[in-house]
């Protein structure tokens, strides 16, 4: 839930193919699980008039084969849609934007963009891209869908047992999300 100001804006994750099921539900049976999740909105979930209050971002993972032809770059989520998990998906569209900048820069200025040269932009960037979203949906299907599919209480898995155990291990994804797996300098 994010603190908007003057209203909250809230994520409520629903396994792919199940929104006609909870619409089917009906809106009050939405609004009160969404109270029960927080609490301290529970008197405020009546804002939600009708469905219309409600949008749909449906979460895909995927990528292009070729990101560019001539005339035309495709980086950030254009070029590889992000999932929201880990919230790294802007961080790479800026980190795309460096390269290409690092990258074309100099070819830009005299008029003379090779098809060569928007290949290069992609093969900088691409094994970043594979890599993040495999993590992404390494936690995906090892963590969120386990979350998603169970009502009982769940144990968390051992990675997040180590962390929670040993604070110094929290600088590996604290570094792998706040600067990826390769940092872009502009030059
Ligand atoms: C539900 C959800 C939650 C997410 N949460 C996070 C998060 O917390 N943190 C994070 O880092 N990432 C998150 N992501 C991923 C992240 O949103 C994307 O990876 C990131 O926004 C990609 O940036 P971008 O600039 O490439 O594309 P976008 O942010 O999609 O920007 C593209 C822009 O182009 C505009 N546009 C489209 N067509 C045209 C046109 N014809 N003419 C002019 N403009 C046009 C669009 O309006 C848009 O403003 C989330 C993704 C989803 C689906």
């Amino acid at each position: 839930m994010l603190n908007r100001g003057d209203y909250w804006q809230c994520g409520f994750v629903i396994p792919k193919g199940t929104l006609d099921q909870l619409r089917g539900k009906g809106l009050p049976a939405f609004r009160e699980s969404v109270a029960r999740l927080a609490p301290f909105a529970a008197n405020r979930v009546g804002e939600l008039h009708s469905w219309e209050s409600i949008k749909l971002l449906t979460v895909q993972v995927d990528r292009l084969l070729q990101w560019h032809r001539p005339g035309l770059l495709c980086i950030g989520d254009a070029a590889h849609a992000m999932s929201p998990v880990g919230g790294v998906g802007i961080n790479l569209a800026i980190q795309d934007a460096v390269a290409a900048a690092n990258l074309l820069a100099a070819p830009l200025r005299i008029g003379q963009v090779t098809t060569e040269d928007l290949h290069r932009v992609q093969h900088r960037r691409m094994w970043p891209t594979r890599l993040t979203q495999r993590m992404q949906l390494f936690i995906q299907n090892r963590v969120i869908r386990r979350v998603l599919s169970s009502t009982d209480t769940l144990t968390p898995p051992l990675a997040v047992k180590l962390l929670a155990r040993f604070p110094f291990l929290r600088r590996i994804p604290a570094r792998l999300i706040g600067m990826g797996v390769r940092p872009e300098h502009v030059r």
